[in-house]
Order: structure tokens, then C-alpha cells, then sequence
């Protein structure tokens, strides 16, 4: 990731060579920005055409922060449809008098029930929060059961696992052995978190995407490019 500064504000980006791109051009995708290049261009001068298009970009950059905080917020009707595990779960909502919202899974059914006392107009909030805490709980579950099941396979021992909250980033592994992954993963089909999963862990062998890390990877999910781009195609889609 590079970065661009003006005045106070830094943005982040990800320079991209292209041999179909004619000129420089920039695009924002959910807070991050990606600026692309054609394909002879050398770094220097890409980076040095960049620093002198900044205020231009930052204008891009402004633009569509404005336009995602004016995004409406999805309602979470009666009927609507919920990604997990590559699955679609019927979302169904109902009031109760319980004192706290409930989630509870049934078959395809992912049943809410809203303490009454909640007003109608909070009702989206609240079923957000909810979902959100009911998707991390059942990440952090499933996540630890495969991270041990395919440790065990592996021969590799992790020290830490821990849930993460990002927008784009998958999953990590430190040189310590600690190793993150992102709950959003959890709507993403079960070869998918498993691919996530043994990534991963290979890491605790090779700390580099190098061939011999790829070779552990391919060892023990011999499909693991597929379940790769399937993430790079799909990754954006993951989200409640
Ligand atoms: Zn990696």
C-alpha cells in the first residue's frame, strides 16, 4: 500500500500496472482507492504523475466517502436473504417481549426476535448489531474448529487466534505464530474459509507467498487457486 498526503489527510492506495490502460486512472471501492496505470510506465514516474494529479484524486477520494455515508441502510425485512457459508438464509422477524433481541437458526430460516419496546424506526439498527455479534460468534466457532482440525493435518502448531474486523484484509499470520482471520469470511462457501484457513497456517511454515509456501497450500487443497480467485472476485460481496 502507498500513500498520498495532503495537508493532514493520508489515503492509502494500491498502484496497479495495466497493458489494457491508456491513462491514469483512479477508483474508489469500499474506502479503498486503486490507482491504475498503463503497463510501460516505470514506478517513478507513475508515482511522480500521481504525487502531481494529488489534489484531483483527493477530490475522487472526498467525493465517494460522501456518497457511502449517504448509501441507504439495508432494512432487514421479513423475507430478505443473508449470505453464510455460502448459504442463503431466509431472514424472518418477529416481536417479542423478551427484554433482548434473539438470532436463532433454523434450517434455511435465521429468525429474529426484536423486544418489543424497540421502536419500528431503530428496528434496522438494532437487527444489524445483532447479526453482526450472531456472524462473529459463529466465525469465531467455526473458524477455531477448522484452524485445529487442519493444524492437526498439517503438523503445525498456531499460538493465538483472533477474530478481525476489516474491510478488505482476509486474514493474517505473524512470525510469533498468532494468526488473524476476518469474520466476513464466514459468509463465503466452506471451501473458502478452508482455503482461508490452511493459507494461513501454511504461513507458520513459510512467512512468504513463495513456491514452496504454495506447495504446502496445494498439498492439502489441491484446488486452492480456484478457492484463491474466488476470494479476489467475490471478497467485495461479503458483508451483511
Ligand atoms: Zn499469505
Amino acid at each position: 500500500m502507498r500513500q498520498l498526503k495532503l495537508n493532514d489527510t493520508v489515503i492509502r492506495y494500491e498502484l496497479v500496472f495495466s497493458n489494457r490502460a491508456k491513462r491514469i486512472s483512479a477508483r474508489i471501492r469500499e474506502g479503498q482507492m486503486k490507482i491504475t496505470v498503463p503497463q510501460g510506465l516505470t514506478e517513478k514516474k507513475a508515482v511522480a504523475f500521481i504525487e502531481s494529479a494529488k489534489e484531483r484524486i483527493f477530490g475522487l477520494w472526498q467525493k465517494a466517502l460522501a456518497a457511502e455515508e449517504q448509501k441507504p441502510m439495508r432494512r432487514y425485512d421479513e423475507g430478505e436473504h443473508l449470505l453464510f457459508l455460502g448459504e442463503m438464509l431466509v431472514l424472518s422477524v418477529t416481536k417479542s417481549r423478551r427484554q433482548a433481541i434473539q438470532i436463532q437458526r433454523r434450517d434455511q430460516n435465521l429468525i429474529i426476535s426484536i423486544p418489543t419496546q424497540v421502536s419500528d424506526n431503530d428496528d434496522p439498527r438494532v437487527i444489524a448489531g445483532a447479526l453482526e455479534a450472531w456472524y462473529k460468534t459463529q466465525a469465531r466457532e467455526i473458524f477455531w474448529a477448522k484452524l485445529n482440525q487442519f493444524a492437526a493435518l498439517m503438523g503445525v502448531e498456531y499460538r493465538q487466534f483472533r477474530l478481525k474486523d476489516q474491510k478488505t484484509r482476509w486474514g493474517s499470520c505473524s512470525a510469533l505464530g498468532n494468526i488473524n482471520l476476518n469474520w466476513r469470511v464466514i459468509l463465503a462457501p466452506e471451501c473458502v474459509v478452508d482455503y482461508l484457513v490452511v493459507h494461513e497456517l501454511a504461513h507458520l511454515r513459510y512467512l512468504n507467498h513463495s513456491s514452496d509456501f504454495w506447495h504446502v497450500v496445494e498439498t492439502y487443497l489441491p484446488d486452492y487457486r480456484g478457492l484463491r480467485s474466488w476470494l479476489k472476485e467475490h471478497g467485495r460481496e461479503l458483508g451483511l
